[in-house]
């Protein structure tokens, strides 16, 4: 029989070895002192000299060739064995347990809690609220009076609680922002207030890369005497130091928000092209321009001060909001925000 024979025969009675009895089997008939590779081996004085060395090398070939075959279709076998045990039939109290599959924290979790730590070294509140909302702590109070026009930018989900109202402020709706929360504080503490609100918020938006109907924000809420937008400036910046370890320039543009009076649009130095001299080049990241819109702010409405029935003549505030998934998508360099809800554990494994 030729070494080629030999070794297809080996491999095909290998493969079909359905027990670790059968496989032991085609062990001893092939490996074991008198099986066929040793017969191989014991021909050899016998072959034309020239041919020795070629059947010796051929003959160690296919003896490593089995073992391995072997070894292979044992793993194989032992698996299939464990698992058909755990699957039930008959319960084996002495088999090891399946191995415990650990998760992981979402990305959104790990740069929240970041966020968190920050504004708690800095002596902030982290507070939480409902998602359920009432017209009135996500827009009344907020100074977007009823038909107020900027409601249209936030495509609301509207609720219907049995027996709630239909109309007023006292539709429920689920909440657009985190504001809501800054209300509840100011209604149910005095000031001085420090807080951060982290939060997942609700939008009816068609969703794309760049909008999700459900995502995240951070606002942040300080109510003192005395609080002014170097107060708001200097918070903000001493937060982007901790976060992306760099110092990093900042500008403010006027931007409107109802809640806040002046409000204003702040834009940080991107961080992912920053050069040495305080400058960012250009990248992906920031689109080429070298700056990125971080976040809205300002100071607090009087009229919100009031709606909480804190005193605007003595209390001065400063409120900013930012998206978290943004800033999870820049760090991380991902480019579709409907990754983070997708529940997809290719993309959740990563982080
Ligand atoms: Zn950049």
């Amino acid at each position: 029989m030729s070494v080629e024979t030999l070794r297809e025969e080996a491999l095909a009675q290998v493969g079909a070895a359905a027990t670790q009895e059968e496989l032991r089997a085609v062990d001893r008939r092939y490996l074991d002192k008198g099986g066929e590779v040793a017969k191989l081996l014991a021909s050899i004085p016998s072959l034309d000299p020239a041919e020795r060395p070629k059947v010796g090398r051929a003959a160690n070939e296919l003896k490593q060739a089995i073992e391995e075959a072997i070894a292979a279709r044992r793993a194989d076998l032992e698996a299939a064995e464990l698992a058909a045990a755990r699957s039930g039939a008959g319960f084996d109290p002495t088999l090891p347990a399946a191995p415990q599959e650990r998760g992981s924290l979402h990305p959104i979790t790990q740069v929240r809690r970041e966020v968190e730590d920050v504004f708690l070294n800095m002596g902030y509140a982290v507070l939480d609220g409902p998602e359920v909302e009432r017209d009135y702590t996500n827009f009344e109070a907020l100074n977007f009076h009823p038909d107020h026009p900027a409601r249209e930018e936030y495509d609301t989900f509207w609720c219907r609680a049995e027996g709630s109202a239909e109309s007023g402020s006292d539709r429920l709706l689920l909440r657009t922002h985190t504001s809501p929360v800054q209300i509840r504080a100011m209604q149910a503490m005095d000031p001085p207030i420090r807080a951060i609100v982290p939060g997942r918020v609700f939008r009816h938006e068609q969703p794309d890369a760049s909008h999700e109907h459900t995502f995240h924000q951070v606002e942040g809420l300080v109510v003192d005497e005395g609080v002014t937008v170097g107060h708001l400036t200097g918070t903000l910046k001493g937060f982007l130091r901790e976060l992306f370890q760099k110092d990093l320039d900042v500008r403010l543009r006027p931007g409107y928000f109802p809640f806040v009076e002046p409000g204003f649009e702040f834009d940080i130095r991107c961080p992912f092209c920053l050069q040495p001299d305080g400058a960012s080049a250009g990248c992906r990241v920031c689109k080429k321009s070298g700056w990125i819109e971080f976040c809205g702010c300002g100071m607090v409405h009087p009229n919100v001060l009031r709606a909480c029935d804190v005193d605007a003549e003595r209390y001065t505030g400063f409120a900013f909001g930012f998206g978290l998934d943004r800033l999870v998508m820049m760090r991380y360099s991902i480019d579709d925000i409907r990754y983070f809800m997708s529940g997809d554990l290719r993309f959740l494994e990563q982080f």
